[in-house]
């Protein structure tokens, strides 16, 4: 392949990437989205592999192998509500892989760095190294590209393993509260931009490279460590954005215009997708990486001195439907978990031929990951145009007969807009209980992901419907 091919390959890939960002805007549009996505990274890879500049094409196919082989036994086997730990894990892979491509770069050009650290022996592997040498301005220019790259990828890595281990319930998704925890980033910050002056000052050397790393890599975890539960969707989009980052510096260092593109178009999406999480918890920026947001569960009610809370039953909710002329169905993690999306668009087209109007308000951080509730209500073929943003049916809810509440909680808790002292206080919610009927869909009264109890389900016009998500709907179902 001619350098020239591989430069117009390059640029096709560029633009359908582009292209796949654009159709993974909108629900009718996403399929393609994902086409273009899956052609312009096939065509980048074919045109990496084969470009005459590319040495030991042998390992990169042995490596692509055994990575595929993982990703697609990965792919098959993952649950939905398990997508956004993989996405926190992939994540920390592009952190790591700015780091190994940041420490290659500066061993290639300092190959006496590594030598005088290892003895006087020269390493077998880094004989071939040192050819490339550059000076002046551009070593410098080269020498900061590299101190980024490794410090934007160790932060991004160790961010990421913390996220998965608190997405999956391995690590406390209480933030960890250090004393006198905001100097402590502002010290790692300061000695990091520190070791890059010197650095770069002395040409490249090993010490002020590796510190940095460390430093960075504690970095990392302490910025996700110190974050609370509630803030975790932020988190996601803000690892996805740094990760952009990360391979976006990877780029620079390999002058790889394509990776600095492509780089560039995840860093810069996932910054708006954190500013469009953050606007719809009404949290600032700032004040999510300050930490600390859904954590403090002392300072909200206890069930007990919450009331009482009514049951009913699958029967007693299908004569409720049939004699309801407006539904709102509001979902959550729980249908995630129970997969009760098929039969829930199945009442939907139940109660739709019987004349009853039926809609679904979807919170922007409701289920795991962002687009969640959109992603399952299309895999079983609920209408678009009934699916609803929070924003365009929250001021229908008080002419609304009846809302099921499906597997959701942090996302319709008033306490969030009644109780200042909530740990959720001034998030944006599903105000469900001005409608005239709630009934709540859950096994127990056990709180939501923020770990803060729901008022909700103790209002008098709220009913409860205990038992897996989907064997209750399956059971109004039937009684319809
Ligand atoms: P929540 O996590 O607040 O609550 C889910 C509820 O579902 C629980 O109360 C649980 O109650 C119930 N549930 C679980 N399994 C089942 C089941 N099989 N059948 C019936 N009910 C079940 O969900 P929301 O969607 O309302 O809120 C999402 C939360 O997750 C927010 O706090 C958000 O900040 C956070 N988050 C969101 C991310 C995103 O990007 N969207 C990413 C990370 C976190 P019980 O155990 O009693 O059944």
């Amino acid at each position: 392949m001619s350098q020239g091919l591989v430069t117009a390959a390059y640029i096709i890939a560029a633009v359908c990437f582009i292209l796949s960002l654009a159709g993974l805007s909108k629900q009718e549009s996403a399929k393609h989205g994902n086409l273009f996505g899956i052609i312009g990274m096939g065509l980048a890879l074919a045109a990496t592999i084969f470009n005459p500049n590319t040495a030991g094409v042998e390992w990169i196919i042995l490596a692509m192998v055994i990575g595929g082989a993982i990703g697609v036994r990965l792919a098959l086997k993952v649950e939905m509500t398990e997508m956004p730990e993989l996405v926190a894990i992939l994540h920390s892979f592009v952190g790591m892989a700015a780091v190994l491509v940041g420490w290659s770069s500066f061993i290639d050009l300092h190959p006496q760095a590594v030598n005088e650290l290892f003895g006087k022996h020269e390493l077998e592997a880094f004989a071939n190294l040192g050819k490339h040498s550059l000076d002046g301005a551009m070593l410098n220019i080269h020498l900061v590209e590299v101190f980024l790259g490794v410090f934007i990828g160790a932060v991004t890595f160790t961010g990421s393993v913390v996220a998965f281990g608190k997405l999956r319930g391995i690590i406390s998704s209480k933030p960890l509260m250090l004393p006198h925890r905001h100097k402590l980033n502002l010290l790692a910050a300061l000695v990091s931009i520190g070791l890059m002056l010197q650095f770069v000052h002395v040409g490249g050397a090993f010490w002020p490279l590796m510190i940095m790393t460390l430093i960075a890599f504690a970095f990392g975890w302490h910025l996700v460590a110190s974050i609370g539960g509630a803030d975790m969707p932020v988190v996601v989009s803000m690892l996805n954005s740094y990760s952009g980052w990360a391979a976006a510096a990877a780029g620079f260092m390999l002058s790889n215009d394509l990776l600095i593109v492509t780089g560039a178009l995840v860093g810069s999406s996932g910054a708006i997708l954190s500013y469009i999480m953050c606007k719809a918890m009404n949290r600032s920026f700032i004040s999510v990486i300050a930490g600390g947001f859904g954590s403090d569960s002392s300072s909200s009610a206890s069930s007990e001195e919450m009331g009482e809370y009514r049951e009913t039953n699958a029967e007693e909710v299908a004569e409720l439907l049939k004699g309801s002329s407006s539904v709102i169905i509001t979902p959550g993690y729980g249908m995630a978990v129970a997969q009760a999306q098929y039969p829930v668009a199945e009442i939907t087209q139940k109660l739709r031929n019987l004349g009853v109007k039926v809609r679904f308000g979807i919170h922007p951080v409701a289920g795991r990951l962002p687009g969640h509730m959109n992603v399952l209500l299309a895999e079983a073929k609920v209408p678009y145009d009934i699916v609803l943003e929070m924003d365009e049916i929250n001021e229908d809810f008080e002419e609304t007969d009846t809302v099921l509440v499906i597997g959701a909680n942090d996302t319709v808790n008033p306490a969030a807009m009644e109780d200042p002292g909530s740990p959720i206080a001034g998030m944006p919610v599903l105000e469900v209980w001005k409608a005239h009927t709630v009934i709540g869909f859950k096994r127990s009264m056990n709180t939501g992901y923020a770990g803060v109890q729901n008022p909700l389900f103790f209002k008098d016009n709220t009913q409860m419907l205990f038992g897996d998500a989907k064997a209750s709907v399956e059971a109004i179902l039937k009684a319809l």
